[in-house]
C-alpha cells in the first residue's frame, strides 16, 4: 500500500470506543469561534511528502484543531508553534496553517502522530496509543526507504515510537534512550542499512508554550537538529 491509500484507509477506522464517541461529540458540540464549521471528526492522517528524510511525530489530534480542520497540528496553537518554527528554518512555505485548502507545503518533512483521533483532555490511554500502533507502524514502512531522522515531540510519543521501530526490524538499542529535550539516539536499520537518528523535543502544547518550559528557539533547535541529521 502507498500512503494515499493507507490515509484512505486510516480515516475509516473506529477500533477506539472512545475517541470515535469523542471526535464526533466535539465536532456536534463545536466550540463557539468555529460554529460555521463542519468539523472532519475522523482519524487525522500525517501530513507531507512521500518521501521525507525527515518525520515529526506529535500526539494526537486537537479536538477544535485537527479534528476540526482534517489535517495534522492545523487550527490549534500547537500547529501555530510548529508549522511557524518549520517555516523559520525552511521545512515549511508558510508560517501559518489554518485548513486544508491554505497552500501550506512542507519540504523534506512528513509530520505525524501515535493516534490519529483527538482524546479528552489531549490524553490518549496507553491502550489506544497500542491500538493505534499498526498505522504508525505502516506509515513509517513507507516512509523507510528514504527517512533517516524522526523530531519526537514528547515522552508519549518517544514511548510510543520506540517498540514500533525494534517490531519493524530497528535494531533496539541498549540501553533504552530515555526523552528529554534534546535527547538524541542513533538506531541502525539493518533493512536499509542506514541509521534512523532519534531528536527528542517537548510538545509545543500551549502549557509548555506559555510556561515557557519549551520557547520558540528551542523548538527551532531540535527541528534543525533533526533537518541537518535527515541531510536537508
Ligand atoms: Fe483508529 Fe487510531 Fe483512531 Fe483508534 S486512534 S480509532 S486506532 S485511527
Amino acid at each position: 500500500r502507498d500512503v494515499p491509500e493507507l490515509d484512505a484507509a486510516l480515516v475509516t477506522c473506529r477500533a477506539c470506543p472512545r475517541l470515535v464517541a469523542w471526535r464526533e461529540e466535539v465536532a456536534r458540540v463545536k466550540r463557539r469561534a468555529f460554529r460555521d464549521w463542519e468539523y472532519w471528526a475522523r482519524p487525522v492522517p500525517g501530513f507531507g511528502p512521500l518521501d521525507a528524510p525527515l518525520a515529526i511525530v506529535g500526539l494526537a489530534p486537537a479536538a477544535h484543531g485537527g479534528n476540526r480542520t482534517g489535517r495534522i497540528f492545523t487550527g490549534d496553537p500547537s500547529g501555530d508553534a510548529l508549522y511557524s518554527a518549520l517555516y523559520d528554518v525552511g521545512l515549511a512555505s508558510q508560517p501559518v496553517a489554518t485548513h486544508r485548502g491554505d497552500g501550506l507545503e512542507l519540504y523534506g518533512v512528513r509530520i505525524t502522530v501515535p493516534v490519529h483521533c483527538a482524546p479528552p483532555d489531549n490524553k490518549p490511554t496507553t491502550g489506544e496509543r497500542d491500538t493505534c500502533r499498526p498505522w504508525l507502524a505502516r506509515e513509517l514502512e513507507l516512509l523507510r526507504p528514504t527517512l533517516r531522522a524522526v523530531v519526537v515531540l514528547g515522552g508519549f510519543a518517544w514511548q510510543a515510537l520506540l517498540p514500533v521501530l525494534a517490531q519493524a526490524g530497528w535494531e533496539r538499542p541498549r540501553p533504552r534512550p530515555s526523552f528529554g529535550h534534546g535527547a538524541e539516539a542513533s538506531i541502525a536499520d539493518p533493512a536499509t542499512g542506514h541509521a534512523l537518528h532519534l531528536v527528542g523535543g517537548y510538545h509545543p502544547s500551549q502549557r509548555n508554550m506559555s510556561t515557557r518550559t519549551l520557547t520558540p528557539a528551542m523548538l527551532r533547535d531540535v527541528l534543525r537538529r533533526g533537518a541537518d541529521l535527515a541531510g536537508l
